[in-house]
């Protein structure tokens, strides 16, 4: 049996089978991750030697008899953008390079509790800013199905891993698609929860009225189980839902006869590679099969969502960044300074890679006093007009459907001169990030070899429905992603 290539689920169940030892499972991912990561590189850091003894620490607890958690001794990749108490998180960044966290985000805390073994910190792009993960100072991650290719981002790293059996599964973060859009690329699944619903303590905020962390899986099941243990109530965030959050994984019955799919016009048509359009219409055929009915729907403001996004994103980044300026953490430059505003100056500069400039600049120039009210203030009235849109849906569908992504996998390189081109990437992912609601990417085939992704969409905390039309679906597709990597 290849290890690396079965659902945490899997191998959760051979853990507390005594099939196999938690050591055994470490194993096998490193020796994966030694043997790919020269290609790949889906890890800024890995945490061999903890995981080992971690590993081996939980395999004694079980062997005690003891409850060591319902994944106890199953491995799992962290983005770097989650705080990790005595292990390096460093964003992507060289601002927080060597940066040593003193305490756990909350979901780092709760996969601990359940028994998870970390492997290490995922690559990113810098500060989760890009749709390519080229962005990262420690270098770009490469997409598993075609080495020339990007895996999409900013969670490249933790779709790379999943999807080239470095992680069975892995924790990522989505500010405006970065989850959903690398799960797409690199061919696995990826859920966005509802704003809220899973806490952001301990993860470094980006824009915080849009950040949410979420799964990154092979399976349904295991997007289930993995949102399952970190969705809920955290007095630690402030935006956290004080609400407990249901089992996902006993509500997956497959069970969607009857339900009704909207497929949103705006983001399922102009702009969509062939490709990736002949994926989408196959997959909502084999909908209709499971006895859902599908209709077009337009959402007229979706139009402007991009547009909206590239101010409200960039303007709370730029007050969130605010706070890396060489005194507090990470980086600080070597140049001698006068003055302490000579050091922060000299510190962002060379901290800070271009395009988080180009954010902070975007930002700081739409929030300033003559430009506030035309960009800033427009984009909000854009943000709530796309809600409404969303608001009316909901009373004629049970899901919204489009394709994630309105290309597969491309090349690396090939949008790195042009932001413009790189944000048009994140067209399909960015209006459920401005309304707060949940979003799942379910791999739905190839297109010339490339994987594609279908998007799942629901109301405000309708994970259930939503993972449960995509675990109908996974059952009649049959796609079983593995990139011919070896
Ligand atoms: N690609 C988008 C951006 O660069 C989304 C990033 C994200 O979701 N973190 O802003």
């Amino acid at each position: 049996m290849d290890l690396t290539f079965s659902g945490a689920l899997e191998i959760a169940g051979l853990i507390k089978n005594k099939e196999i030892t938690s050591v055994e499972a470490v194993e096998a991912f490193l020796a994966r991750i030694d043997a790919v990561e020269p290609d790949v590189h889906s890890y800024i850091n890995v945490s061999a030697d903890i995981a080992r003894e971690r590993a081996a620490a939980i395999d004694s607890r079980l062997s005690a008899g003891d409850d060591a958690g319902a994944f106890a001794g199953v491995p799992l990749a962290i983005k770097d953008v989650l705080s990790t108490r005595g292990f390096p998180t460093t964003c992507g960044s060289r601002m927080l390079e060597g940066f040593v966290p003193a305490y756990d985000a909350t979901v780092v805390e709760r996969v601990n509790d359940a028994g998870t073994v970390m492997l290490g910190k995922a690559n990113m792009d810098e500060f989760a800013m890009g749709s390519s993960t080229e962005n990262s100072y420690f270098g770009p991650t490469r997409n598993p199905w075609d080495l020339e290719r990007v895996p999409g981002g900013s969670s490249g790293g933790s779709a790379a891993a999943v999807a080239a059996g470095e992680a069975p599964w892995a924790l990522g973060s989505d500010t405006g698609g970065s989850i959903r859009q690398p799960a797409a690329l690199c061919g696995i699944v990826g859920l966005k929860p509802t704003y809220g619903l899973v806490s952001r303590y301990g993860l470094v905020a980006f824009a915080s009225s849009l950040d949410q962390v979420g799964p990154m899986t092979r399976s349904v099941g295991d997007c289930a189980a993995l949102l399952g243990l970190i969705a809920g109530h955290d007095p630690c965030d402030s935006t956290s839902i004080d609400e407990p959050a249901p089992d996902y994984l006993t509500g997956l019955d497959g069970e969607v006869k009857g339900m009704k799919a909207g497929i949103v016009k705006e983001l399922s048509s102009d702009g969509i590679e062939p490709g990736v359009l002949e994926r989408f219409n196959a997959t909502v055929k084999a909908l209709e099969g499971l006895g859902v009915s599908c209709e077009e729907v337009s959402l007229p403001s979706f139009e402007y969502g991009l547009s909206a996004y590239y101010l409200i994103a960039p303007a709370e980044a730029s007050s969130n960044l605010a706070r890396f300026d060489g005194v507090r953490y990470g980086y600080r430059t070597d140049l001698e300074s006068d003055d302490i505003w000579e050091m922060y100056d000299e510190t962002r500069a060379a901290g800070f890679g271009g395009e988080v400039k180009r954010r902070i600049m975007l930002g700081t120039y739409a929030l300033s006093a003559g430009y506030y009210d035309a960009y800033y203030a427009q984009a909000q009235k854009i943000r709530t007009l796309i809600v409404r849109d969303y608001g009316r849906a909901w009373d004629s569908f049970d899901v919204l459907v489009s394709p994630t992504s309105p290309s597969t996998a491309f090349k690396l390189g090939e949008k790195m001169d042009d932001p413009l081109t790189m944000y048009l990437s994140d067209i399909c992912t960015i209006p459920v990030n401005l309304a707060g609601i949940p979003a799942l990417s379910l791999p739905c085939g190839l297109a010339e070899g490339l994987p594609v992704g279908f998007q799942v969409m629901g109301p405000p905390l309708s994970e259930a429905k939503i993972m449960n039309v995509a675990y109908a679906l996974e059952g009649v597709l049959g796609f079983e992603p593995r990139p011919p990597l070896d």
